[in-house]
């Protein structure tokens, strides 16, 4: 007897339209495919790509120790990611290019401050492990000269401003993007065969779950467990003061995973993790760096908050999942900016050249 293939709308249809899935769809369509990409919200970008760090940092690879990791598997997997991450920085960057996008004016590199003599002592080491190179500085008399480590081949740019031009650029080069629409996998006899949204249903030969902190209850209706958990984070804008000395590059905090940013006019606090809202974020840089926050005047908008999913070993989910059709694109926790393009590259090769990679197996268990 013949078998009947349904006549599919898309080669890839992918849910979520954040930092992953727009760069899914670019990589994808780089590669002749067409695409479909669908997100639950009005506009791309408003999960947690929305208002980021900005960072680049290909040299905060490593779980981070709240994770409880041992040493080892935090150098393993620190290892694995960071292999990642310098592919898809310069990807970012050659991206950016072409999308008009001008990150010269901010300096190359992040600093790191540390609270502790063996918090920096520690960090350095498993830099030096891991290859990233760095170099040990005082963090300037603006942070209380602490120790702090600056890493020359970070990067920083304006996370938002990317997603948008990218999903500009995606549209313009025939891909759907359709908002306000949330999707589920649309499973049939055992295989994912596209997705469902309301009223209008998408036949595609491959669907991507990269819907960040919602992938976990996506995938759960399609009958498989994904072990995501949420961490939480704040972002705080400030007008930045006139005449306000600052660094020309991101400025992170070890302790709880914070960061001061600037964008354009905009001086940017964020970070933490699993916080209830942003008071302790400007506690912390209230005691790290008086001066600055004494020059703030009040912030330009209520604190923002996004959900970092986050694997339970660090590690982001890329590939295929166990139900056919159903690919993952998700998990990246702290480093989905710095991941993005990387990923985004990884999981294209894997659906349109069949390319095996082990680095970032999706867990089996249904
Ligand atoms: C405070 C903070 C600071 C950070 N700083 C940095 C940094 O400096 N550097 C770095 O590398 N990373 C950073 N990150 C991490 C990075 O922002 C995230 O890893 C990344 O944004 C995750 O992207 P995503 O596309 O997976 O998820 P999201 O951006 O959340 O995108 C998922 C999308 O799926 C959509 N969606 C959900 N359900 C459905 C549905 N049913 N149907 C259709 N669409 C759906 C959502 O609306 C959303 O748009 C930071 C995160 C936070 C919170």
């Amino acid at each position: 007897m013949a078998e009947i293939t349904p006549d599919y709308d898309y080669d890839v249809a992918i849910i979520g339209a954040g930092l992953i899935g727009l760069s899914t769809a670019d990589s994808l369509l780089s590669k002749g495919l067409s695409v479909f990409v669908s997100d639950i919200k009005s506009t791309p970008m408003t999960g947690a790509s929305f208002c980021n760090s900005g960072m680049i940092h290909p040299s905060q690879s490593a779980p981070w120790a709240q994770l409880g990791l041992v040493q080892d598997e935090r150098l393993r997997v620190g290892a694995q990611v960071h292999s990642l991450a310098v592919r898809s920085a310069a990807l970012i960057a050659a991206k950016a290019k072409s999308l008009g996008l001008n990150y010269a004016s901010r300096a190359p590199g992040c600093l790191q401050i540390f609270h502790s003599q063996k918090t920096w002592e520690d960090a350095s080491a498993r830099c030096r492990q891991l290859g990233i190179e760095h170099s040990r500085q005082p963090a300037g008399a603006l942070f209380g000269d602490k120790p702090a480590l600056f890493f020359p081949q970070d990067r920083s740019g304006n996370a938002h401003d990317y997603g948008m031009a990218l999903a500009g650029d995606i549209a313009a080069r025939g891909g759907e993007i359709l908002t306000q629409q949330g999707a589920a996998p649309w499973v049939k006899d055992g295989r994912v065969i596209g997705v469902r949204l309301g009223g209008r249903d998408i036949l595609a030969r491959h669907t991507v779950l990269a819907a960040g902190m919602q992938s976990r209850r996506l995938a759960a209706r399609a009958g498989l467990d994904l072990p995501i958990k949420r961490a939480a984070g704040w972002a705080v804008n400030y007008a930045l003061p006139q005449g306000l000395e600052l660094p020309d590059y991101p400025v992170m905090e070890a302790g709880h995973c914070s960061a001061l940013s600037v964008f354009g006019n905009t001086l940017r606090l964020s970070g933490t993790l699993g916080e209830t809202s942003a008071s302790s974020l400007i506690g912390i840089w209230t005691a790290l760096a008086p001066d600055i926050m004494a020059a703030l005047g009040d912030a330009t908008a209520a604190p923002w908050t996004g959900d970092r999913p986050v694997s339970a070993t660090g590690k982001p989910f890329i590939g295929r999942s166990p139900l056919p059709g159903l690919w993952v694109n998700t998990a990246h926790g702290h480093m989905g900016w710095t991941l993005c393009a990387g990923s985004g590259d990884l999981l294209a090769d894997m659906i349109v050249d069949g390319k095996s990679d082990d680095r970032f197996p999706v867990p089996y268990s249904a």
